[in-house]
């Protein structure tokens, strides 16, 4: 006895199947399930189905005051079953944080970031003897389940007269901890783009990689993509989207598009304040911003789930195969048009909504 079956489930432009759940993993997906479940649900003709959709720069530990959200607000209530928080908390905060997120449906891992409380303050790295890589080592020995990589942020408002010293802390804290996934934050300089980049290696993630500052990636007076991004990108840096309220412009995703550099991975940056005022609210509102810019569905399905679950090594989620996580999002695309604002109130207007109808984690099924 199974304790769920979906039939009719379809993912975009695949034939129907049946998919059958039991014990919190996908334990198969073929064409027939004969076994019997305790629950079955039929998807209608217009829903879909993907392996549940993974946010990889969330803010949800719910004790800031800086950026902060609850996980089920941002997550399952949204069709999202695992967020990553990006560097909220750091190794001096991250327990209470993972004690808090035991509680929550939606799944939550964490970067930890470089300086030890965290985003306590904006200008977390302008104090260099909060980075103790001693620290962080605690802090991944005693929550190895939960850190699923570092953050630094790497701006002029955060890292005060530091320079790119924080990013030579972080990469070292990397190099010493099995290399483990790094994500850095850019905006303004000091430091200059060029020189995060420079340090940056394949595989490390680059979020808000669209934002519309002087120090991103477009060359404003050309409107061309910069050299050195496209050196980044050739060379295997991981271009994340990292929504937030300050860091998607879309004409930044569009010309990069139109030069053939495409981010990876769609993330969000949300936080209670750009989800109820926007210009995040969601991610779905998200996705739908990246297909306005030219993105595929199909593209963009896969931004949300494998892509981010490669990025940090979620083995186990971002496919609908037998032994994957049973986390999985139902949705309609839905024609109707929908005006979308960027970070810097920019808009594009979307003829095509993607609206979450249910949210599956671990087998348990939640209604959106
Ligand atoms: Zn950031
Ligand atoms: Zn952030």
């Amino acid at each position: 006895m199974l304790d769920l079956i979906i039939r009719n489930a379809k993912e975009l432009n695949q034939a129907p199947v049946e998919i059958g759940i039991q014990d919190g993993k996908i334990s198969q997906v073929a064409e027939k399930i004969s076994e019997e479940a305790k629950r079955e649900i039929v998807l209608g003709e217009n829903q879909y189905l993907s392996a549940g959709w993974i946010d990889d720069h969330v803010h949800c530990y719910e004790k800031m005051n800086l950026y902060y959200d609850y996980p089920d607000e941002i997550g399952v209530s949204k069709g999202v079953t695992t967020v990553i928080d990006a560097g909220t908390t750091g190794a001096e905060n991250i327990g209470d944080f993972y004690e808090i997120t035991r509680e929550k449906k939606t799944n939550v891992f964490a970067l930890v970031n470089i300086s030890k409380w965290g985003i306590v303050e904006q200008d977390e790295l302008a104090d260099l003897t909060k980075v103790q890589e001693k620290l962080v080592q605690h802090a991944l020995i005693d929550y190895p389940d939960f850190i699923v990589g570092i953050k630094a942020r790497m701006s002029k408002s955060v890292v005060g007269n530091n320079g790119i010293t924080p990013l030579e802390l972080a990469k070292k804290i990397q190099a010493d901890n099995e290399h483990l996934p790094l994500m850095v934050h850019i905006g303004s300089a000091p430091p200059e783009l060029s020189e995060v980049l420079a340090k940056m290696e394949k595989g490390d993630v680059l979020t808000h990689c669209f934002n519309g500052k002087s120090n991103g990636i477009l060359d404003k007076t050309t409107n061309k993509i910069k050299d050195f991004a496209w050196d980044a990108y050739r060379k295997g840096v991981v271009f994340d989207i990292g929504h937030g309220t300050d860091s998607f412009n879309f004409q930044v995703a569009e010309t990069a598009l139109q030069e053939g550099l495409k981010a990876k991975s769609i993330s969000t940056d949300i936080y209670v304040r750009n989800r109820t005022n926007g210009p995040v609210f969601d991610m779905a509102t998200t996705m739908e911003k990246l297909h306005v810019v030219g993105y595929s569905w199909e593209e963009i399905l896969e931004k949300v789930t494998t892509a981010p679950a490669e990025n940090f090594h979620l083995t186990t989620k971002g496919r609908i195969e037998a032994g994957f996580d049973a986390d999985i999002t139902v949705f309609e695309l839905v024609e109707e048009d929908k005006e979308l604002i960027d970070s810097n109130g920019f808009k594009r207007t979307t003829k095509q909504q993607i609206k979450p109808i249910k949210t599956i984690i671990g087998g348990v099924v939640y209604d959106n």
